[in-house]
């Protein structure tokens, strides 16, 4: 899949022009020795271009190649006849229905309505197995009952659903799925994946223009490419459901350090368990099935914590399959007697969950632009690409920290564990120290590429190093051919951050283009565009002092919460790029602000209420029922009298709670999240630390959930 070596030929208005690869597709090795089954099976239940070359007339093929290349409908028999085919397939894997399966604006839960092949042929009256080109094309639906942010309402609601031509159809429970695009009635963006698919058209476009005033006119597509981390819990699913919190709210809303967390880092890179490796092994197999290529699992950070990655693909498709790996191992997990939880932060005190986003650009000529060169004209178009990117997170940090906020991942940002909430670049100490010498004038070619070689001093062969050390502090740092967007959360759909890093990205390449346009040199431009922006160049310890010092000496954008962040989209600067890039109209993107309000401000409402019910219903009681023991008992201790403070202290931030949630404001989802950031999230705080405390002393034979050591340790 990586280097985009596979190229589709693609007929355009009668011309023939490649096409980056849409999908890797996998022929099983012949060989001497077995397959195991699982590499045997790889990919088999993905309608990839090879088996839908196969499946399909040259004509058929070519019509659909088409469609897929201009967006322009098939004629009603070929789509007819690409339907059949189709059909067949999905037939011959077992399927009695098919489902448009899209990302409706609520977290990465997709949707989809499952419908059957049975079909009834009218002139005969009799049923039939069908499938049509038009049923495999589209779908309309209800927009009104999924999240939209006032786009639709009840009595103005349709909503079409369409088939993403770019994303392939794959079989998954006995049903053929079709990734699809959802947009309203007006065709505003209901849905993860349209801005997405619009940013990356703006990126090719930009790109395509910088290219071209850099002398590169061989070049005709662009593409982004993503690599996602995914970071997960696993815990026993009966433990999970004597958890309230868990259940309601996907994270723990009290509970005492355990007596062991992750202190002796004992976890990451561990051998897996073996019931975890039974899980983690069968659902391996389930994804590389579905042409996920998941390349690395391993065990993270905090006990009970993993990591699955796949190699890098195509943004939209990276999203996708994220998406499915997410329903894969949330699936499975059940068959396993666990519950996957995939919060930013399921447990305090200890590691939280991200989704680490490896994102670069390709040429359809095989250049990687976040590669340095060998010649000073390769080496002056990376410098171009860092030098737009820099602006954009130096222009556009609001933006980046938008595309991360939500209420689980602010627990994450900045918290000793992940990416700060200030957006910086980390190019590293030799990068960066060039790319500002290019700004004074120096030479696009300084920069040493050669990798050195780390002697080890034992019988031990050398390693070669990466070009530049690695900062798991930074939230958007250099990886020697691409960057790591670090600071997304672990429970985000991916296609919003990376929205808004192609708009970021898309809109500084068009700045600098029309600087160039304008009549300035390109060298100048890039010189000019690095000297404006390095404030927001930053390789030191994101977690350290320093870091916000930088931030407020080189005035750089700092979002410390989501309602904040959420506020900044919307805001002239922002309202222009977006429709100057053809990604948000100001109707859709005050909507999308909207539903992110709500989002934050349901979440933490949910969360409150939950935290009230289990105090008043299952944790005051018991405290007060060991106080009672421990005064009945006639000893006096130190303990005893702490305990009954703690009691008290634990009924007055009850009641400061309730008072604040009966409170909570109706007046537009703009001051209720951030009446839930500045006043819910405190007084739950406080709550909790006081019943934490009580935790580690009352008689634990009362305590009436399950304690984190026994979530965390449990299945180890
Ligand atoms: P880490 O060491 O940061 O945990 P991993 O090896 O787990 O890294 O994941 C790295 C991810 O980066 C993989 O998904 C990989 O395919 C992806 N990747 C590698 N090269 C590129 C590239 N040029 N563009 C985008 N993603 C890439
Ligand atoms: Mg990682």
């Amino acid at each position: 899949m990586g280097n985009l070596d596979g190229k589709v030929a693609v007929v355009t208005g009668g011309e023939e022009k490649p096409m980056t690869l849409m999908h890797a597709t996998y022929d099983a090795p012949t060989q001497t020795v077995a397959l195991p089954p699982a590499l045997a099976n790889m990919n088999s239940n993905v309608l990839d271009d090879a088996i839908l070359k196969k499946l399909v007339d040259p004509d058929i093929y070519y019509a659909f190649a088409r469609c897929r290349a201009t967006g322009l409908p098939m004629d009603k028999e070929d789509a007819n006849a690409l339907a059949k085919s189709i059909l067949e397939w999905a037939q011959s894997k077992g399927c009695i229905g098919y489902s448009h399966w899209f990302s409706p604006l609520r977290g990465p839960i997709h949707g989809e309505k499952l419908e059957t092949f049975v079909a009834v042929d009218f002139a005969t009256d009799r049923l039939i197995i069908n499938l049509t080109g038009s049923e495999l094309f589209q779908t309309e639906t209800d927009g009104s009952s999924f999240p939209n942010g006032e786009l639709r309402e009840t009595h103005k609601a349709a909503a079409y659903i369409g088939w993403d031509t770019g994303s392939p159809p794959f079989v998954y429970r006995e049903t053929l799925y079709i990734p699809s695009a959802f947009v309203s009635w007006a065709g505003e963006a209901l849905d993860q994946k349209t801005p997405l698919l619009r940013a990356d058209l703006a990126v090719d476009e930009q790109s395509l223009r910088l290219l071209h005033h850099l002398g590169d006119t061989d070049t005709k597509q662009v593409v982004c490419n993503v690599g996602w981390e995914q970071e997960f819990f696993l815990i026993d699913r009966e433990k999970y459901l004597a958890r309230p919190d868990l259940v309601a709210t996907g994270r723990t809303l009290l509970g005492a350090t355990p007596l062991r967390g992750q202190e002796l880092s004992s976890n990451y890179f561990a051998r897996l368990s073996p019931r975890v490796n039974r899980y983690m092994a069968e659902a391996r197999e389930k994804m590389w099935n579905l042409g996920i290529s998941i390349h690395c699992t391993h065990n993270e950070v905090a006990p009970a914590q993993h990591e699955i990655s796949p190699i890098f693909n195509l943004a939209n498709l990276a999203a996708d399959t994220n998406v499915l790996a997410m329903d894969v191992l949330r699936d499975l997990a059940f068959d396993h007697g666990f519950v996957i939880l995939f919060h930013e932060k399921p447990f305090a005190g200890i590691n939280g969950s991200g989704k680490h986003n490896n994102w670069g650009l390709n040429t359809d000529t095989g250049v990687n632009l976040f590669v340095p060169g060998e010649t000073e004209n390769d080496n002056r178009r990376f410098i171009a690409f860092v030098a737009a990117l820099l602006r954009g997170v130096n222009k556009h940090g609001d933006l980046l920290r938008c595309g991360v906020s939500t209420a689980g991942n602010d627990h994450r940002l900045g918290a000793q564990e992940a990416p700060p909430a200030i957006l910086t670049l980390h190019l590293g100490d030799r990068l960066e120290a060039h790319v500002k010498k290019v700004a004074e004038g120096g030479n696009f070619t300084a920069y040493e590429t050669q990798h050195k070689q780390i002697e080890i001093s034992a019988p031990v062969a050398d390693i070669r190093a990466s070009l530049e050390d690695r900062n798991r502090t930074a939230p958007f740092p250099w990886c020697g051919n691409r960057f790591e967007f670090r600071a997304v959360g672990g429970n985000q759909h991916i296609a919003f951050p990376l929205t808004m890093v192609n708009a970021a990205l898309a809109d500084s390449l068009k700045y600098m283009c029309e600087e160039i346009e304008a009549g300035k040199a390109v060298d100048q431009v890039i010189r000019e565009t690095i000297k404006q922006n390095q404030g927001a160049l930053f390789s030191g310890d994101g977690y350290s002092e320093e870091l916000h010092e930088h931030a407020e000496k080189s005035a750089l954008i700092h979002l410390k919460s989501s309602p904040e962040a959420y506020q900044a989209l919307t805001s002239a600067k922002n309202i222009k790029l977006f429709s100057d890039l053809n990604i948000f109209n100001e109707r859709e993107i005050a909507a999308r602000q909207r539903v992110l309000q709500e989002a934050y401000a349901t979440e933490l409402r949910i969360e409150a209420r939950t935290l009230l019910n289990i105090l008043r219903t299952l944790i005051i009681p018991v405290t007060i029922e060991d106080a009672r023991v421990s005064t009945e008992s006639g000893y006096s201790s130190k303990l005893f009298d702490e305990k009954a403070n703690l009691v008290q202290q634990l009924l007055t931030e009850t009641d400061k709670l309730a008072v604040a949630f009966d409170d909570f404001p109706d007046d537009g989802p703009a001051q209720s999240a951030s009446y839930a950031h500045e006043t819910i999230k405190p007084l739950m705080q406080s709550a909790r630390t006081v019943a934490d405390r009580l935790e580690a002393l009352v008689d634990s034979r009362l305590w009436p959930l399950p304690t984190y050591s026994e979530m965390l340790h449990g299945h180890q």
